[in-house]
């Protein structure tokens, strides 16, 4: 068998699909994509097509390893997505052929049934509880939202108190019957870390993500050494080089790598192993689309540090379009309070529909993410 075509599709709400054909007429999906950048990493994907048309898809290592090494300069977020998505059509692929899931090919099933989370409120978080309480009824009952909105390197009482307000009105409201995550997105710098991560341990979160930017993870072992938190880390790291430094560094209980940004199945199931190897959970990262999702499903289904999965059915980014749209097989979907069952279909277990998509792909956006200000005008993280 040979690989003949890849074919990129960009479509709303701000995802990337890629079809991998073959001579034989086996079709693979996968969705190499970084968010705001998905032309950039469109470009990437058909340079390395020079690598992949007329090869064989069954070669799925050796091919990454092409991908990967033969281009000298590696790593980073394009690249890596870019390798992603096509690392995950060939595990399509390969699936399809065999007539099996991918997680039958890495050893079969470690769990019944995956927990799945639910993000809640936007990028500035407002009527958390509301929404808490919608979700709730649909037998989620743990969540994910921001913590802070914009926060200077050094900022005001007033703006730790408005967060620390927010997560103590859902203890009001919910006690101890709903787990919550708190995302820092990178917002929080180190010493503002310090004084929010001490204000919310009484609240218990379930863990605090990015509680400063990956370029700054020399702050995890030192941040996690004066709280209890559990701190979460990963969605900005690309390879398993990027994360054994803060696997030998400490500070992490929780690994976040993302399967359409750290080099696919194939890295992210390494990057499962060292973290298993450290006693560190993992939780890949998925405010993504339906191939994203079912790749992430793969490794949490083969690996028993897996503890909760992000999905990003209702999160606030999918304005234009949702998780299921394209996609024919939803009911394999299906969350149960709050768990997925693996998905049974042969390959990645999704079944696209591609007329959707080349009808979407017509009048595809290009989505950025807000550009945020200080109010002195200078640049906010987002
Ligand atoms: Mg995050």
């Amino acid at each position: 068998m040979k690989i003949t075509k890849l074919t990129t599709f960009r479509i709303p709400p701000r995802w990337m699909l890629l079809k991998i054909e073959t001579d034989e007429g086996v079709v693979g999906w996968g969705e190499p994509v970084i968010e705001g950048r998905a032309r950039t990493v469109e470009a990437a994907v058909h340079e390395l097509a020079d690598y992949l048309v007329g090869q064989d898809p069954s070669r799925i290592n050796d091919l990454w390893q092409v991908m990967y090494r033969a281009g000298f300069y590696r790593g980073g977020p394009i690249l890596m997505s870019a390798i992603a998505g096509i690392d995950q059509a060939l595990w399509d692929i390969k699936g399809k052929v065999l007539g099996v899931p991918v997680y039958e090919l890495l050893g079969g099933l470690v769990r019944d049934k995956m927990k799945t989370y639910s993000w809640v409120g936007g990028d500035r978080p407002a009527d958390v509880i509301a929404g808490m309480r919608a979700l709730c009824a649909a037998g989620f009952d743990t969540f994910k939202l921001n913590g802070t909105e914009e926060l200077g390197i050094i900022d005001s009482a007033r703006k730790v108190d408005q967060a620390i307000e927010r997560v103590a009105g859902i203890r009001a409201a919910f006690g101890h019957d709903v787990e919550f995550g708190l995302d820092f997105h990178g917002r929080v710098s180190a010493p503002m870390a310090k004084v929010l991560l001490r204000e919310l341990e009484p609240y218990r979160p379930l863990f605090v993500e990015e509680p400063v930017l990956a370029e700054q993870a020399e702050y995890y072992p030192r941040l996690a050494a004066g709280t209890p938190i559990p701190i979460a880390a990963g969605e900005r790291m690309f390879s398993r080089f990027d994360f054994k430094r803060v696997f030998e560094q400490g500070g992490l209980s929780i690994v976040q790598p993302d399967l359409s940004h750290a080099g696919g199945i194939s890295e992210c199931l390494k990057i499962a192993g060292m973290a298993e190897a450290y006693d560190i959970a993992l939780a890949p990262h998925c405010p993504l689309g339906p191939v994203a999702l079912a790749s992430c499903l793969q490794i949490d289904f083969v690996s028993h540090n897996a503890v909760l999965q992000e999905q990003s059915m209702g999160i606030h980014y999918n304005k234009s379009a949702e998780l299921l749209d394209y996609v024919k097989n939803r009911e394999d979907f299906k969350i149960t309070d709050g768990y997925i069952k693996p998905l049974p279909k042969p390959g990645l277990g999704v079944e696209i529909d591609e007329e959707r998509v080349v009808e979407a792909s017509r009048n595809a956006p290009d989505w950025r993410n807000p550009l945020w200000r200080h109010e002195d005008g200078s640049v906010a993280e987002w």
